[in-house]
């Protein structure tokens, strides 16, 4: 697949349709570097989890934006769990609150300019100083909260060319940052352009990240769920979607 615009296009694992790829958070970090040095067009990363699965079971559109990404890389614990259960493998969970950091940090050696676009007002700008303060030489090109609504594309577009960023990273939740980014790539000078959904809230210290025991045994959902309880509705969709990988693999199985 031409689109990956990696060396070796990773092998990707087919979870209800949807394509989430066997990348690494090194292998992340190679392909955000072959696209900048190759400067040609905007490429799209959608940090994929079993909520964007469900999301795209009823939204045709967005399947399309997942299908359409150069990666889709695997931020749920469940897709790792899926793809084993299925036969396959995802070799580890690439999240975009972690990607952000790491690419903060070889973007501060390599020169690499970031803006970091969505969250609350405020948010970005303080996600952006921890950032510098950790990656010295990091150069921020811009940070804007913003809104995902259409009407504002264009004064969006405009803010994030005029930066000069290399790398944009949109935070406005999926699947709304994942339309912005697929609508707006063609317009955009950035090289790379990440949707990270409450990646900025967690560099900002707004919002603290589960333990890393917690993440390591697969229940960073569940923390998430106990500070916002608000999510319950929302993480409904999770045992819809063990039940629909179940279903989907016995159909596999049958041959239908
Ligand atoms: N957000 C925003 N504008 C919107 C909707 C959401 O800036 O119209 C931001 C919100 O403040 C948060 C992020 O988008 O920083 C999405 O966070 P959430 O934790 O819901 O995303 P998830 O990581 O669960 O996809």
């Amino acid at each position: 697949m031409e689109s990956a615009g990696l060396d070796a296009t990773p092998p990707q694992v087919m979870i209800l349709g949807v394509p989430v790829h066997a990348v690494t958070f090194a292998g992340l970090l190679d392909a955000v570097s072959t696209w900048i040095a190759r400067g040609d067009r905007t490429y799209q990363v959608c940090t994929a989890s079993p909520e964007f699965v469900m999301i795209a079971q009823d939204d045709a559109a967005f399947r399309q934006v997942l299908r359409q990404a150069d990666l889709c890389v695997a931020d749920g614990v469940g897709l790792l769990l899926a793809a084993r259960f299925l036969g396959r493998r995802l070799p580890e969970r690439v999240t975009g609150s972690d990607g952000l950091p790491l690419i903060a940090a070889r973007a501060a050696q390599a020169g690499w300019s970031l803006f970091l676009l969505g969250a609350a007002p405020g948010v970005a700008e303080r996600a952006a100083a921890s950032l510098t303060r950790r990656y010295p030489g990091l150069r921020i090109a811009g940070t804007f909260s913003g809104s995902p609504d259409p009407s504002e594309d264009e004064a969006l577009v405009a803010r994030v060319n005029a930066s000069g960023a290399d790398i944009l990273f949109v935070a406005y939740g999926a699947p709304r940052q994942d339309f912005w980014i697929a609508r707006n790539a063609p317009r955009l000078n950035a090289r790379v352009a990440i949707g990270v959904g409450g990646a900025l809230d967690f560099a900002a210290g707004k919002v603290p990240r589960a333990p890393r025991w917690m993440q390591r045994i697969g229940l960073e959902w569940l923390f998430r769920l106990l500070r916002e309880p608000w999510r319950w509705r929302r993480m409904l969709r999770l045992p819809r979607f063990v039940w629909a990988v179940i279903r989907n693999r016995e159909r596999a199985l049958d041959g239908k």
